[in-house]
């Protein structure tokens, strides 16, 4: 086909590709090659859905329930995730206080679309999920980035949210369990960042979308729940992506204030319409009847993130925190950076310790920058034990042969 040259919209200037779908992409081209590539880059679970959500998704396209539904959802879906809410997070919640959306992602997007302007400051603990930054940026408002430290489990402090907290703050963003440290945090911590919140009168966008895969026996609290009287400025965003291995099914939603959540709903409706008409019918179904598979996946998780941070803790050059909840460990490559791989390549960096590992060990992992947290790298234990097993070999392995 002809090319010509295309004029891009600015906006488009200051946003970056999924670097997590990047990785994934170079992993399955070596994979096509007949690479034995062990993959830690995938942010989603390896399970099925489990067989009652898809019989439900099923039955839902045998009925003929294959038309638009309202932009909103289903109503008996958007009850069900009230209701759900309520029973989880302790706040009283309607039916119109929720907006299903194609993915967490989605709701997030219609967010940023309703609530961010030019001038507007979003402040975003780091190391951070890809997407906040990007979306933020997408509606020319401005990410302020609070870092958080391995020392300090990976979560920001009272005072190092009030340090960046101005008059132009639009929103906070807090992600727990978090992507990509895998920390959540504990009611106490989270009773001291609303203290600081009651500050100010910006939104509070409480990304929960990984509530329900907590290790250990950890209390998994919302920030909703410990402040309820936020709840006028908080924004939940939430979905079945996860906990339920339904990744693909493109069904997530916002719990936010009635006002909010109407522009949120006008977004939409210029933009997807509504998420696909079946997948909520089997959202509704997991939600009403959650499957046994769920504690099964569960301990499954607890067990691989054992096996996978102590090995990793094992490896000459990193250093790893034991992550309360997700699917991912977050580790501190810095040890390794300015050494010389065995063929006379630096390692320069993170991203060049992931293209080695990828290249040398058959490792796919995240490097640290995408999350803005240079000098790491995420690993995602999506995957069986005996492949932590190899993996964990492989990059020791490799580690050794550094010079
Ligand atoms: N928030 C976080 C923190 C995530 O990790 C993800 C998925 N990677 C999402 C939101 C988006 O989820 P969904 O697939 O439901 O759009």
């Amino acid at each position: 086909m002809a090319t010509m040259p295309v004029s891009l919209a600015a906006r488009l200037d200051v946003v970056k590709p999924s670097a997590t779908l990047a990785i994934n992409a170079k992993a399955q081209e070596l994979r096509a090659r007949g690479v034995d590539v062990i993959s830690f880059g995938a942010g989603e679970p390896d399970f099925n859905t489990p067989a009652n959500i898809r019989a439900a998704g099923a039955r839902a396209i045998e009925e003929g329930k294959t038309r638009y539904t309202p932009v909103a959802g289903i109503a008996p879906l958007r009850a069900a995730i009230a209701e759900h809410s309520a029973a989880t997070r302790g706040v009283p919640t309607r039916p119109e206080n929720v907006v299903v959306t194609v993915g967490a992602k989605g709701a997030l997007f219609n967010l940023a679309l309703a609530l961010f302007e030019p001038g507007d400051e979003v402040v975003v603990p780091t190391p951070c999920w890809v997407s906040y930054p990007e979306q933020v940026r997408l509606c020319g408002a401005e990410p302020v980035f609070v870092p958080s430290t391995l020392e300090g489990g990976w979560k920001i402090s009272p005072a190092d949210l009030a340090r960046a907290l101005s008059p132009r703050t639009k929103a906070v963003v807090l992600c727990s369990p978090s992507n990509p440290t895998g920390a959540a945090y504990t009611a106490d911590e989270l009773a001291a960042l609303a203290e600081v919140l009651r500050g100010s009168d910006c939104w509070v966008v409480l990304d929960e979308i990984y509530g329900e895969l907590v290790y250990d026996g950890f209390a998994q609290r919302s920030l909703l729940s410990v402040a309820p009287d936020l709840a006028p400025r908080v924004v939940v965003i939430d979905g079945v992506s996860k906990t339920f291995a339904m990744t693909g099914w493109r069904v997530g939603w916002s719990i936010a204030p009635v006002a909010l959540s109407k522009a949120m709903e006008t977004v939409q409706s210029q933009g997807a319409t509504s998420t696909a008409t079946p997948s909520q019918w089997a959202a509704l179904e997991a939600l009403r009847a959650p499957p046994l598979e769920l504690a099964e996946m569960r301990a499954l998780f607890a067990l691989r993130r054992d096996r996978l941070v102590e090995g990793l803790r094992g490896v000459p050059g990193l250093r790893c925190a034991m992550p309360e909840g997700a699917f991912y460990a977050f580790c501190e490559v810095q040890g390794w950076i300015g050494r010389q791989t065995p063929q006379g390549a630096r390692l320069d960096d993170d991203l060049a310790v992931a293209a080695w590992l990828l290249e040398e060990a058959h490792v796919a992992v995240v490097p640290g920058s995408a999350f803005m947290a240079p000098g790491h790298m995420r690993l995602s234990y999506a995957v069986s034990v005996e492949d932590i097993d190899r993996a964990v070999a492989r990059i020791a392995q490799a580690a050794a042969s550094l010079r």
